[in-house]
């Protein structure tokens, strides 16, 4: 996947969201995209899956141009292409219907494969993403916050896409289930080869993710690279203030705050 020079205004322009955003995903690698809340990755997501069509700039899938908004063919074709999981999984789920039902729908949308093809692709959609047959009878509201998102990338997967696009997947779990998901994003990539791009405003969550990545601020990029190097050794200074903002053994809020307006008194 590759974006070339993505513009995305709103208000009549008064809004630059995204502003000439480039940069590419090779076919089963993985991409983060950081930066502080309105820096301009959710925009950049939604460019990329096409809900939503950019002012400028153009979306690459294997060097073929994708044309947004175009009918229900061609959004049904990019659906087998990239998928997106949201942060809050009940935006993505039927509060009543069943994980097992939620993946039926797909398949049955997407897959071809006659009834015993489907019940057999949702076991093991769900053996992927570690839920049982518990869980697959359960709703929305019976499941914890990580096996809803586990439910929810078990969707996104049974269209067979090229990429998955994960905005703050994580962001509203709490630690210990957040290095579950990750690690099993990471065993889904090696065992499927689905490309990801993982966004989130913390630099250590797409450490584990992400072997490239692009730090936004403002709606433009403004370094990159691969993640390792980024993270030891950052560039930009806005890549230090992010970094510093972790909070961390000895980590001061009111530090974070000075040396964010000594940042943006550079600009
Ligand atoms: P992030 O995901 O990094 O927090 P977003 O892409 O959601 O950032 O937002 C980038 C900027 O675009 C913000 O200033 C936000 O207020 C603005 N924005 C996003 N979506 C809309 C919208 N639908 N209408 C108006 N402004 C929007
Ligand atoms: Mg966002």
């Amino acid at each position: 996947m590759r974006v070339e020079a993505l513009r995305k205004t709103y208000d009549h322009g008064k809004v630059v969201a995204v502003d000439d955003v480039s940069f590419e995903v090779p076919a089963g690698g993985s991409l983060g995209i950081v930066g502080e809340s309105g820096s301009g990755k959710t925009t950049t997501a939604r460019l990329i899956v096409g809900l939503e069509q950019a002012d400028s700039g153009r979306v690459f899938f294997d060097g073929e141009e994708t044309v947004p908004g175009a009918g229900r063919r061609s959004r049904r074709r990019r659906a087998r292409i990239v998928q997106l999981v949201f942060q809050d999984p009940y935006q993505s789920l039927d509060p009543r219907q069943t994980a097992a039902d939620a993946i039926d729908e797909i398949l049955r949308l997407h897959s071809g494969l006659d009834g015993t093809g489907r019940v057999r692709r949702r076991v093991e959609l769900l053996e992927q993403v570690g839920l049982g047959t518990r869980e697959a009878a359960a709703l929305p509201r019976e499941l914890s916050g990580g096996q809803r998102q586990r439910v929810a990338i078990a969707r996104a997967l049974a269209t067979e896409p090229r990429l998955l696009v994960l905005d703050e997947a994580v962001a509203a779990l709490d630690v210990s289930i957040q290095a579950q998901i990750l690690n099993l994003l990471a065993q889904i990539r090696r065992n499927t080869k689905v490309a990801l791009v993982f966004v989130s405003h913390d630099l250590e969550v797409v450490r584990w993710v992400a072997d490239e990545v692009v730090v936004m601020f403002r709606g433009a990029v403004v370094e990159r690279g691969r993640t390792a190097e980024v993270l030891h050794e950052p560039q930009h200074p806005y890549t230090k203030l992010l970094l510093s903002s972790v909070p961390r053994l000895g980590w001061d809020p009111a530090h974070v705050s000075t040396s964010r307006r000594d940042f943006l008194a550079t600009l």
